[in-house]
């Protein structure tokens, strides 16, 4: 079946002021921080400078201040916000408000819509997504699931611990998963709860030191202890919280790929004009054959992952689950970005892995994502089952 890639002449015309702000106000900031921006002021700042140039929370619909685009429109607004590292913070689609922000758009009622996804479209508040659990709880496998939600009068009562929540601390709420009812390795019986920061039941534990640092807000522990919240925290139904979260990580792990192949191009070029200038034996780098092989690998992982993530983006449009095509491009674009990263610091040399460039930052920004919206291990798992039942459903 053919498949559209033709962008929109509005989009492409917000993807053109979206690169002039990035490589005008974003990327200077970034130079001056060293990529890694935790202060609400630098925040605020560049948030405001994206509202200015109209280019804020492109993602949500109109009605909330953006331009309700399409996941094909985000490919080619993401993938220029993603240039640099604080390009996605300053637009308001950062990981995890913008998976957030989409799944409160398709499950929330209109109380919930007014409460939390209004104010974090507008960039007033932050949140965070809070399901993985330290061992023998949920992780790759969702299904360990083990924090509780017990009924009480009125509400529901959460007890459990939470780590690699990226955000939360300064979050201004928690979307919580938790068991309403089964036991740890059911498939199902999760719900979604949405808990202010404010509840005195929910604890930042600590900062946990991680290879990557510029994620807004870092990678927290969360106790839940005897946090009570009322029976409209409820996010969509009861028991269906593994459904939700499939509405949450499919868009949201191909917007991830969106962004690290933004990152991906900016490692290239910086590459590209290291080569363009750096003479070795009498000749430019850009002149040699096995710098040359290393370009054009680049160019083929680039534009690979730029295939396969529009072609999962189609099929989310058409309403599709996507199951296989985001697992695919997810995998691949994983792996391809951090090729890519690897390779343009191969180039640069001694320059690539010291502190005066950003190349060293980068590499470490992109390695986690080899693990979180699933392993690279989990998807070709279930890459490798789809394609076994298609064939015997085929063979039939
Ligand atoms: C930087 C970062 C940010 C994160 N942010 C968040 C967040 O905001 N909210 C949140 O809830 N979670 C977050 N996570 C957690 C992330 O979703 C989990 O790390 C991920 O789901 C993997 O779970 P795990 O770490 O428990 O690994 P485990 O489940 O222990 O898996 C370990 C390894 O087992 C292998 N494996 C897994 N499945 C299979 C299989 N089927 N076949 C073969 N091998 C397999 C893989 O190599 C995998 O890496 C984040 C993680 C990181 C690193």
């Amino acid at each position: 079946m053919a498949v559209d890639f033709t962008s929109d002449p509005a989009v492409a015309d917000l993807a053109r002021r979206t690169a002039d702000l990035v490589r005008e106000v974003v990327i200077p900031v970034e130079e001056r921080c060293g990529g890694v921006a935790h202060t609400e002021e630098t925040r605020v700042e560049l948030q405001r400078a994206a509202k200015d140039a109209g280019v804020f929370a492109p993602h949500v619909g109109r009605d909330l201040g953006g331009h309700g685009l399409d996941m094909r429109g985000r490919a080619v607004v993401f993938e220029e916000a993603g240039y640099s590292l604080l390009g996605p913070l300053a637009l308001n689609i950062a990981a995890p408000d913008e998976g957030n922000m989409h799944l409160l758009e398709v499950v929330a009622t209109a109380e919930q819509k007014e409460r939390y996804l209004r104010p974090l479209a507008a960039g007033e508040v932050r949140s965070c997504f809070a399901m993985t659990e330290p061992a023998p709880g949920a992780g790759s496998d969702p299904s360990a699931l083990t924090t509780r939600a017990t009924k009480v009068p009125g509400g529901w009562r959460l007890d459990g611990r939470k780590w690699f929540i990226t955000g939360a601390d300064g979050a201004s709420f928690a979307i919580c998963m938790a068991r309403t009812s089964g036991e740890p390795g059911d498939g199902g019986g999760a719900t979604m709860f949405l808990v202010d920061a404010a509840n005195p039941g929910m604890k930042v534990l600590r900062h946990i030191e991680t290879l990557d640092e510029s994620l807004y807000g870092g990678h927290i522990e969360l106790l839940f202890e005897n946090c009570v919240v009322g029976d409209d925290a409820v996010l969509g139904e009861v028991d269906e919280g593994f459904k939700y979260a499939q509405v949450r990580l499919g868009p949201a792990r191909i917007t991830h790929c969106m962004r690290w192949l933004g990152l991906a191009r900016r490692a290239q070029d910086i590459a590209l004009d290291r080569a363009a200038e750096r003479e070795v034996f009498g000749s430019r780098l850009a002149e040699l054959g096995m710098v040359q092989q290393m370009i054009a690998d680049n160019e083929i992982d680039i534009a690979a992952a730029r295939g396969l993530i529009l072609r999962a983006c189609w099929e989310l449009d058409r309403g599709e689950r996507a199951g296989q095509s985001t697992s695919v491009a997810k995998t691949f674009s994983a792996e391809a970005v951090w090729r890519v990263v690897d390779r343009s610091l191969q180039i640069c040399g001694s320059l690539g892995v010291s502190g005066d460039i950003l190349l060293g930052r980068f590499l470490r920004e992109v390695r986690p994502f080899r693990i979180y919206d699933g392993p690279s291990e989990t998807h070709r798992w279930s890459v490798a089952r789809r394609a076994v039942r298609q064939r015997s459903r085929s063979a039939r």
